[in-house]
């Protein structure tokens, strides 16, 4: 559609953030056009119409997405979050960095076996995105899906995660 279209438009590229040699994509033009965020998470979702019950958004772009992707298809919202911000006791998953370690968190208030589809921005190398996955194992969820806004490609983010029923809306 044209507001897709439009939307791959509205990704910018921003050198050098948020460190020197890094090349950021930026989607809050995206966001600020209307029709081009809703043919956005209209994409996300349509491959996998009927097959999830649950979307799970990561922290924080990706639940900009998620939420507007649950709200259109009925499901319900799973955030995944960073490290210390959930109240109860939550799920934990840490990965590696380049520089360091990071946590992914999830507070268990789906029934074992919901079937979710996971939702990110920006799939870079994969590695937010496995530890999601790991969590959602962890949880007793099935993962459905993983749908991402943008696939940047050099990174090997796609084969890293090795998900058949990855769906990326645009990439580099
Ligand atoms: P990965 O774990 O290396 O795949 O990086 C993906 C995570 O980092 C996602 O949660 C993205 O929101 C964030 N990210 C990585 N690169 C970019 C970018 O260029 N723009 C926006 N977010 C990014």
């Amino acid at each position: 559609s044209a507001a897709l279209q439009r939307a791959e438009s509205l990704i910018l590229e921003v050198p050098d953030y948020p460190a020197a040699g890094i090349l950021f994509r930026d989607i809050t033009p995206l966001l600020a056009d209307g029709p081009a965020f809703r043919a956005t998470v209209d994409a996300l979702i349509a491959p996998f119409a009927g097959t999830f019950d649950v979307v799970a958004g990561l922290e924080a772009r990706g639940f900009l997405f998620a939420s507007a992707a649950a709200y259109a298809s009925g499901a319900g919202l799973m955030p995944v979050r960073k490290a210390g911000k959930l109240p109860r006791p939550a799920a934990q998953v840490d990965y590696a960095l380049e520089y360091g370690v990071a946590v992914v968190e999830a507070h268990d208030d789906f029934p074992r076996g919901s079937r979710v589809l996971l939702i990110d921005d920006v799939l870079a190398t994969g590695g937010t995105l496995i530890a999601a996955h790991a969590l959602m194992r962890e949880l007793g969820y099935e993962v459905a899906g993983t749908s991402v806004l943008f696939e940047i490609e050099d990174l090997g983010g796609r084969a890293a995660l090795n998900d058949p029923q990855l769906h990326t809306v645009f990439h580099s």
